[in-house]
């Protein structure tokens, strides 16, 4: 068995394609899927001392595989993080986390602009076993400092957010957490490596849903967690070797082909996100839209500083409301109506009815997200056929 190490002068793109490249001694030229749940010892002496921890390798999928440790190798080796554990979707990422770093007594500070689930999940779940959050606003530093407490463990934030684009500063987060001595956790789920590096900002660990651009073509469930080897191989690896929310070598293989175009597909899905954007903006029809690329975009600075790439995700306020939302949705041919991102097809959203349907009116209002507004994740088709397919119930 060959892995190979990625060189420290790699670029982004190179360590997506060559970083942790593994062959087996049948010298496979793409990598192969340990399909299997064991792994066999040469002898009891042998099984004895792996259990033990005196010798290195594999015991059961649950814990480690091959083909899951080359996406870690990957993924780590392209966030700058030490070590990474693969898992089986972003959520199980969220919460293997969060359980493995705190305790009964424990709060955490996190933006108000999170992901529904997760949100969920601290506001519902975490509760009932001691751990409460507070919710502050992504865009304003002095509000998470302001929400610090003696008992402030975990900070938590994902940027940019999810639908209206807004940006959290990263290092200026990062030195709260540090201050009070807690840890920030950012989610890079919209970003990726290839257009934002969290820890090199200062955070401490980052999660990602693998479901969305690590993939890129909406095939597999997943998740990941990356940091220091302390506390992902340490404690993180502990809970989830023992609570088993871990990834499928065979997802971990779709993952892993998908990391190797990552680089080349989020520079199109910028570009393209970036014409319809401009397009939507001088549009009559569009009151506002929603894209960091755009120099009205209130955090523009941020995103040119603090990313690489102003990412594929553009959400606008039809003019009209929700049923002038809806027709534009309906009267599209060609882009998927689904909640899902990151995928090579264009996805649209009313998140209103939809993600954020459960929120009262007033909370709604509270997070920005009006009746007329439509989130789309722009994918890889012909940037005029994306524009076509929206002007289509623009009237125009
Ligand atoms: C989808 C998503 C998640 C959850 O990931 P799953 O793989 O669906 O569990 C977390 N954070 C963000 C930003 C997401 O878009």
């Amino acid at each position: 068995m060959m892995e190979t190490e990625p060189d420290p002068d790699w670029g982004l793109a190179t360590l997506g394609i060559r970083a942790a490249e593994m062959r087996s001694d049948e010298q496979e030229h793409s990598a192969p899927i340990y399909a299997t749940s064991s792994f066999v010892f040469a002898s009891a002496a042998e099984a004895a001392a792996r259990f033990a921890g005196e010798q290195p390798g594999n015991i059961y999928s649950r814990f480690t595989n091959p083909t899951v440790r080359a996406f870690e190798r990957r993924l780590a080796a392209m966030e700058g993080g030490e070590a990474c554990l693969a898992t089986a979707s972003g959520m199980a990422a969220v919460m293997t986390t969060c359980m493995a770093l705190l305790q009964s007594g424990d709060e955490i500070i996190a933006s108000d602009a999170l992901f529904g689930s997760t949100t969920n999940f601290f506001a519902a779940q975490l509760p009932r076993f001691g751990i409460e959050t507070s919710f502050v606003s992504p865009t304003d530093p002095a509000a998470w400092r302001d929400a610090v407490t003696s008992r402030t463990r975990l900070l938590f934030v994902e940027t940019p957010s999810n639908p209206l684009t807004r940006l959290s500063d990263i290092a200026a987060i990062a030195e709260i957490a540090h201050g009070c001595g807690a840890a920030l956790v950012v989610d890079n789920c919209f970003c990726t490596p290839a257009l934002q590096r969290p820890l090199a900002l200062g955070a401490d660990l980052v999660i990602h849903s693998a479901t969305k651009y690590l993939d890129g073509q909406g095939r597999c469930v997943g998740g990941a967690v990356v940091g220091d080897a302390e506390r992902v191989h340490g404690r993180i690896f502990r809970f989830l070797r023992n609570t088993g929310a871990c990834m499928s070598p065979f997802n971990a293989w779709v993952f892993l082909k998908g990391l190797e175009t990552l680089s080349l597909r989020m520079r199109a899905h910028c570009d393209n996100a970036a014409q319809v954007a401009r397009w939507l903006a001088a549009h009559p029809g569009i009151e506002r839209v929603h894209y960091p690329g755009l120099e009205e975009h209130p955090q523009h600075a941020l995103a040119r500083a603090q990313q690489r790439g102003f990412g594929g995700i553009v959400s606008f306020d039809v003019r009209g409301g929700r049923d002038a939302a809806w027709r534009l949705i309906d009267a599209t041919r060609m882009i998927s109506i689904t909640a899902n991102l990151g995928d090579a097809r264009t996805t649209i959203t009313h998140p209103a009815t939809t993600t954020h349907a459960r929120l009262t009116p007033a909370q709604r209002a509270a997070a920005g997200v009006g009746d007329g507004l439509i989130r789309l994740a722009v994918g890889l088709e012909d940037t005029h056929d994306i524009i076509a397919d929206l002007a289509r119930g623009l009237g125009s």
